[in-house]
């Protein structure tokens, strides 16, 4: 499958097994991964710029380490970066590869299912600054995207239901034929799992391709269940809940303020929740009752304009519009329901 962007397009490739993965980087490349990555993988690499695992490393200072490490290793203009991780290795290796030099060339080898079906296609990198998520960045996409859907097997189960999450996303939002795929529960290991991710990657590209520089309102509808769910890692002060588990409350919240604006048939939501339920995501979190900093995280989400809310909302699963100036008092009915 290839991923067309402005300046051309990148492949997005599966391997059958990690060493066989790595066997087929540039041997010059140079990879950055983390700690936990490294415990399982860190045998496979050459000389791996290894930094501490979680969302603290996506920080100027880790940024600014990095772009030290590299000067120092005489890495040149034509030296491929390899990102080999999670989301957090992706966005930061990334937006290191972007600004190197004015950018050098960047694979992306994303191991967790998030970073598979989401962060490590369509060309977003970034780091978080005190003051918000994901403040600086680029556009940057990648020379290409290596999966090898083996390295799901040592990720930790609540970090593929985090992933999970995202892929319920696509279902509800964008392909209700993903559905019956993912009944019943799938693990790590299912024979069938590649060929979800592809189908996930296949969706999001369709999208990025159509809005790559989200100017279009059409990247929005990746954002199902994720004006609630990144005002719930807010409130919640981005670590306890994952990403995952906010936007699984968020899915069930939104489809319910489809359901109160008379957009998303009766009924949507109690489905919405019941498959979340047997994935074993949360359908709510406690800090939806702090309805009055939840609408205040809500009027700064970057799909909100002067303060009006936006939501990507359902007209039905499988499909989803983007819903602009969202009425306060629905929003809280919605989460107080
Ligand atoms: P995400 O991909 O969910 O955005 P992270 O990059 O923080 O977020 O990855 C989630 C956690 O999983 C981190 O602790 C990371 O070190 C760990 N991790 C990533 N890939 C693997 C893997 N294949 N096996 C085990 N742990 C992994
Ligand atoms: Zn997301």
């Amino acid at each position: 499958m290839n991923v067309r962007h402005a300046l051309g397009e990148y492949p997005v490739n599966f391997v059958n097994g990690i060493e066989k993965l790595v066997r087929s980087l540039p041997e010059d490349s140079v990879v950055i991964t983390d700690g936990n990555v490294a415990r399982h993988y860190g045998k496979l690499m050459h000389n791996p710029i290894v930094i501490e695992p979680g969302e603290g490393s996506k920080s100027p200072s880790a940024w600014a380490e990095l772009q030290s490490s590299l000067a120092r290793r005489g890495v040149s203009r034509k030296t491929t970066l390899v990102a080999f991780g999670g989301g957090v290795i992706g966005d930061l290796a990334g937006f290191v590869a972007a600004t190197y030099m004015r950018g050098i060339p960047l694979i992306q080898v994303p191991t967790t299912l998030l970073a598979m079906v989401d962060s490590s296609v369509g060309g977003k990198v970034g780091i978080d600054l005190v003051e918000g998520k994901n403040l600086v960045g680029a556009f940057y996409p990648p020379k290409a995207v290596v999966i090898a859907p083996d390295t799901l097997n040592t990720l930790p189960e609540r970090e593929f239901r985090n992933g999970m999450a995202e892929v319920w996303k696509y279902a509800f939002a964008l392909d209700a034929a993903l559905i019956p795929m993912l009944t019943p529960r799938l693990a790590a290991g299912a024979p069938e799992l590649a060929s979800i991710i592809e189908r996930c990657i296949a969706i999001k590209a369709d999208v990025v391709q159509e809005d790559e520089f989200e100017t279009r309102g059409v990247r929005a509808k990746l954002n199902f269940g994720h004006t609630i769910g990144h005002a719930i890692e807010r409130l919640t002060g981005y670590g306890p809940v994952l990403h995952g588990e906010a936007i699984s409350a968020g899915m069930v919240v939104e489809t319910r303020l489809g359901e109160i604006l008379g957009m998303t048939p009766k009924g949507t939501a109690g489905r919405v929740m019941e498959c979340l339920r047997l994935e074993g995501l949360p359908t709510t979190s406690s800090v939806l009752e702090n309805t009055d900093a939840m609408i205040a995280a809500m009027r700064t989400d970057k799909k909100a304009s002067a303060g009006k809310m936006a939501f990507s909302l359902l007209e039905g699963i499988g499909n989803c519009k983007l819903v602009e100036n969202v009425e306060e008092g629905a929003v809280r009915a919605a989460m107080s329901a």
